[in-house]
Order: structure tokens, then sequence, then C-alpha cells
């Protein structure tokens, strides 16, 4: 299918994260977009059941896409240790379980890793992923995925940030994403984080 630059207007966001919703406003309201939360619109939060990141993100970009009539972007993301075939992958916010303890999720990251015998920086090499999809309602929709390499490190260090960033040193860093401020996850120069990343390969895409 042919490309397509995103004309200004209104865009769907499919998120009903309040936090999500203010950072890609900040982001495209310099470019001439309003942007509105699939929870303003009421619209429901589809199950997520595709079993890759993109597959999810287009579940979410579509079904926005098609109840509001306007383009929507959706986002999916997580955390892929190699040792583990990518796991937890598309499963990260799962394996917290229903009280979203990230202990928990880490500990099992952890404890897969001793089972599997791997202990040395290159066996616990990992990547957190994100994948932006822009869909519009004709069914077009364009993909863009950033991602960013480091190791699994024991014990988790940092209060900072979310999910499993104190146990993911990135690559080039001494400090896990646990132990930086959000300015230094999303990269001071060129974009660190993977949400950063895609981020850039959707504004050089579509603005
Ligand atoms: P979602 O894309 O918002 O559904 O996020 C999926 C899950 O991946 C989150 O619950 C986190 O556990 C994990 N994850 C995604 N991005 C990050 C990150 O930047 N730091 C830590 N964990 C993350």
């Amino acid at each position: 299918m042919s490309h397509r630059k995103l004309e200004p207007g209104r865009l769907v966001l499919a998120t009903h994260n309040k936090g999500k919703l203010k950072e890609i406003q900040d982001l495209l309201a310099p470019h001439g977009y309003e942007v509105i939360s699939a929870a303003e619109l009421d619209l429901p939060e589809p199950v997520e059941d595709g079993d890759t990141f993109e597959a999810n993100a287009l579940i979410k970009a579509a079904a926005a896409a098609n109840a509001s009539g306007l383009p929507a972007l959706a986002d999916d993301s997580g955390f892929c240790v190699k040792a583990l075939n990518d796991a937890p992958g598309i499963y990260s916010a799962r394996w917290a379980g229903p009280t979203k303890d990230f202990s928990v999720a880490m500990q099992a990251v952890e404890d897969k890793l001793l089972e599997a015998g791997a202990t040395s920086t290159a066996d616990r090499a990992c990547y957190f992923v994100a994948v932006l999809c822009l869909a519009w309602p004709d069914g077009h929709a364009q993909y863009y995925r950033g991602e960013v390499h480091g190791t699994a490190i024991w014990p988790p260090k940092g209060l900072e940030g979310f999910g499993y960033d104190p146990m993911f040193q990135p690559d080039g860093f001494e400090r896990t994403f646990g132990e930086m401020t959000l300015a230094e996850k999303q990269g001071v120069g060129a974009s660190l984080s993977h949400r950063s990343r895609a981020f850039d390969l959707f504004k050089a895409d579509c603005l």
C-alpha cells in the first residue's frame, strides 16, 4: 500500500492513559493536530489478542479509526529477553499479575534466566520494543518500530520509571532505566528509549 502523510486536523489516540495523551498532544499540537483520546470519545477498549506488537497496535488503532471516522494512533510495547525466546514480550504487562506488581514480573524474568543458566552479560541480552500504528478509517495502516538494546541486571536498581526499568541497563550506560530521569531515558541529543525512537520514525515519516 502507498505511503501517506498525516493531514493536519483531528487525530484519535487509542489510549485510556492520560500520561500518554498529554505527551502526544504536546508533540503534535505545534504541527496543527488536535489529539483526542479514545476515552474522551467513550470508545470501548478492544481485546488485544494479536501475537505481535504490530498486530496489537493495529487492533487498537483500527478499532479507534473505525469507531470515530478519524485517523487513529496506537502504541504497543514490551520487554523481550533473548535467552527466554523474547518473553515476556507482548505479555509484559500480564507477567505483573492482577495487582500489576512489577517486582513480581522482574523476579519471574530473573528466575527463568537462572533456570536457563544465563549468567554472563551476553546471556542476559534483552531489549524494549515500542510499535506505533497509525490507521485510517479506510483500512490503510502504517507502522513505526523503536527498540533499545541492553542487559537484564540483577538486583533491580533505581526508583524512576515504571515496569521493567529497574532491571534494564541500556548498552553504553552504567545505569539502569530505573536510575534515569524521564528526560535521560528519552535521550539527550539522540533518542534513547524505544518509545522515543518509534516517535522519531513516526514524525520523520508522517508530519
Ligand atoms: P503497553 O504497551 O502500555 O501495554 O505496555 C506493555 C508493558 O511493557 C508495560 O506494562 C511494561 O511492563 C512494559 N514496558 C513497556 N515500555 C516500558 C518501559 O519503557 N519501561 C519499562 N517497562 C516497559
